[in-house]
């Protein structure tokens, strides 16, 4: 079992969970913010490390210092609640490439499900009833429609990367079909740069069902008895109960077969929910999937009397599941309702600051309240306005809600305003249900939280961290983390991207002219030409070794690659200048590669792009090299009399006589940001002026 594991989470998620860490003996590292460093997850943790600013993006998103705090304070396993990093894949992939656990799926599990048209043709393929549409992503209208002609309008356009209703539509008839296809396609594109759709029909009249699955490492599964979820605002769920009214015992155990097919087919591990809809005749349809904890886990615990944070625990560690599915037994009838820190009068806008006075109906068979927040906290703007769950456990439906209005009704919190939920939106039982707060006199203070198991690192340290990112690197396997070159920062190498982009500061990083060909042209479009050029019989002391080796491992014959191809349906004539060979110095047949592609450009009227990437004249070439430019320059000025275009891209780094000259004659000119520019070489310069090199850095 593990002795340590790291939270990375914050509010009621965290403190739940570090809960469940102390009743098994397991110390806890609690990760926060430095607006929450008085929170109570903070507080009840054995250890706390600041791991950034207020704004999520700065802490809870921060993956490399959430690591970094793992590998500091030594955790086995990280486990990410639920939101945040929880359904991240590159982050799953980070922890484990470390060799922490992650609690939870692999991250190729994550990333499946996390597309949803590919989630859906696996769950088509595991035989899952999926919402009838599309198999597969829809490339044309032509598809759209022969897709609509099957199922019958209305449909849903959906992105395939897609999530929070970015690049959805919904079609009602098919004359709408052209102008919400370019819509979808062009907002699914903003969004997640990703343009595939889908099709799905658009189902009226459903039931948002959910079925929580357990499955361990041995592949052993557990299936609990179905959540109802249907009442939502603005797709967020507000209350949420079990077992559902509408599912019979036969659905269950129809349920509970499908869910076991869905997740056996992927190999998945540890807790996980299936969202279905079902229809009016009782059919069940695959929605989603969400690899991760729930927020409303805690009404299934209440109904089948299991800690399902334990159970994600010992099914990291590698345990068997001890419960069998006829062991279930079903404890009446348990419903939650979620208390948020928001003003109904302003249309549910976010309520921010300190709760003067609190009190909760703590006591009491069947109650339980899930929170992060205490008497005096403070709610801050940055996160989900969520601040805790009111859950309540009867004997049938009508007591349970009976007891969730009574606990309701108690409940205080003044300083900020919570959620009233109207009786005006739900279709099952909002008659039945209303959230009421009411004051009463009683006044209780919240019972203070020891803190002398407290060993809180200060932000100080956090910000080493951040600065001095070798102290974690130095535990890692060598490959896994690049330094940026310009801000220093320490990355996932995948985090960089297609495009080689550091993340934090935007620098580009050198690329290789083939990497340069794939990202700028359109696939299979690139033809090369003059690729066999090389110099012959070179005479320079040890030249012609160094040749050999750049040529071996650039998999080019000089410093730079030439052809055309077309950039978005334009063709293009194309130079790429490539700093691994030998520092894409400009030598002879640099400079005749470049000239001819001028002219040929010029013969075929073709504009040019040339990306540079030069430390100067190739110095074994002698003045044969200084020579290149002038030539150079005279075809281009042929090509810029005949009225074609001319578009330089400097890359890091572009100096020396190539910046001198031809680098610096586009009609348009470019530079990567932070990339070096000079117009010598460093050496020269410093040599020149006896002090510190002057260059020009692009920002
Ligand atoms: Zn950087």
């Amino acid at each position: 079992m593990f002795k340590k594991v790291l939270v990375a989470n914050r509010g009621e998620i965290a403190v739940r969970i570090i809960r469940t860490l102390r009743e098994m003996g397991i110390q806890s590292v609690a990760v926060y913010s430095t607006a929450d460093k008085d929170s109570l997850h903070v507080q009840l943790a054995d250890e706390a490390v600041a791991i950034g600013g207020p704004r999520a993006q700065d802490s809870y998103l921060d993956m490399n210092n959430i690591l970094s705090a793992a590998l500091l304070t030594g955790a086995e396993a990280i486990h990410p609640g639920y939101g945040f990093l929880s359904e991240n894949d590159m982050f799953a992939e980070m922890v484990t490439a470390v060799g922490i656990k992650w609690i939870g799926p692999s991250s190729e599990v994550i990333a499946l499900m996390g597309n949803k048209a590919q989630a859906r043709e696996a769950m088509r393929k595991a035989d899952v009833p999926v919402i009838p549409g599309s198999e597969g992503f829809v490339r044309d209208i032509e598809a759209v429609e022969s897709v609509a002609n099957k199922i019958g309008y209305p449909i849903l356009l959906k992105a395939a990367a897609g999530g929070g209703g970015k690049g959805m539509r919904f079609v009602y008839h098919q004359d709408e079909l052209a102008s919400q296809f370019a819509d979808a396609q062009h907002e699914a594109q903003a969004a997640f740069g990703d343009d595939h759709l889908y099709v799905e029909k658009v189902m009226t009249n459903v039931r948002h069902i959910e079925m929580q699955i357990l499955r361990d490492q041995q592949g052993n599964i557990v299936y609990l008895p179905e959540r109802n979820c249907s009442l939502q605002r603005k797709n967020q769920k507000l209350i949420e109960e079990t077992p559902a009214v509408g599912v019979s015992e036969q659905q269950r155990a129809e349920l509970g077969a499908i869910s076991k097919r869905a997740v056996d087919a992927i190999g998945y591990e540890n807790t996980g929910t299936i969202e279905f809809l079902q229809d009016e005749s009782g059919h069940f349809y695959f929605m989603e999937m969400n690899t991760r904890i729930q927020v409303e886990h805690p009404v299934t615990e209440m109904l089948v009397n299991i800690d399902l944070v334990r159970m994600q625990i010992l099914i990291a560690a590698g345990e068997s599941l001890q419960i069998k599915q006829s062991d279930l037994r079903m404890q009446g009838h348990v419903i939650e309702a979620r208390l948020n820190a928001e003003v109904p009068e302003t249309g549910f806008l976010p309520s921010t600051g300190t709760i003067d006075h609190l009190f909760w109906p703590n006591g009491g068979l069947g109650s339980r309240i899930d929170t992060g927040i205490y008497e005096h906290d403070q709610i801050k703007p940055y996160y989900d306005a969520m601040i805790g769950k009111v859950i309540a456990q009867d004997d049938n439906r009508t007591l349970a809600i009976q007891k969730l209005r009574r606990l309701l009704a108690e409940t205080q919190i003044d300083g900020v305003q919570t959620t009233e939920v109207s009786n005006s939106i739900c279709y099952m039982m909002l008659t039945l249900l209303r959230v009421i707060l009411i004051r009463l006199i009683l006044k209780m203070s919240f019972c203070q939280i020891g803190k002398s198991s407290l060993r809180r690192v200060t932000m100080g340290a956090a910000h080493q961290f951040k600065n001095e990112p070798s102290d974690a690197a130095k535990r890692v396997p060598d490959g896994l983390f690049v330094d940026c070159p310009y801000c220093h920062t320490h990355f996932y190498e995948k985090q960089l991207g297609k495009y080689k982009v550091c993340p934090n500061c935007g620098y580009g990083f050198r690329l290789t002219a083939h990497e340069r060909v794939a990202q700028v042209l359109d696939d299979h479009s690139f033809v090369e030409t003059n690729a066999e050029l090389s110099l012959q019989n070179p005479d320079f002391p040890g030249y012609a070794d160094k040749l050999h080796k750049a040529q071996r491992t650039t998999k080019l014959r000089d410093a730079v690659m030439t052809g055309t191809g077309t950039v978005k349906g334009q063709a293009v004539a194309v130079g790429i200048m490539d700093s691994h060979f030998v520092m894409g110095s400009l030598g002879t047949i640099v400079g005749e590669k470049i000239t001819r592609l001028f002219e040929l450009a010029l013969q075929e009227k073709l504009p040019v792009i040339l990306f540079t990437a030069s430390g100067g004249a190739r110095m074994q070439e002698g003045i044969q090299s200084l020579m290149q430019m002038a030539k150079i320059s005279g075809v281009l000025a042929r090509f810029q009399q005949a009225g074609l275009f001319y578009l330089v891209v400097l890359t890091d780094p572009t100096t020396g006589g190539v910046t001198a000259s031809f680098a610096m004659d586009g009609d348009v000119t470019l530079a990567e940001p932070h990339a070096l520019i000079g117009f010598a070489g460093r050496r020269v310069i410093e040599q020149t002026l006896h002090e510190n090199y002057l260059m020009i850095s692009t920002s």
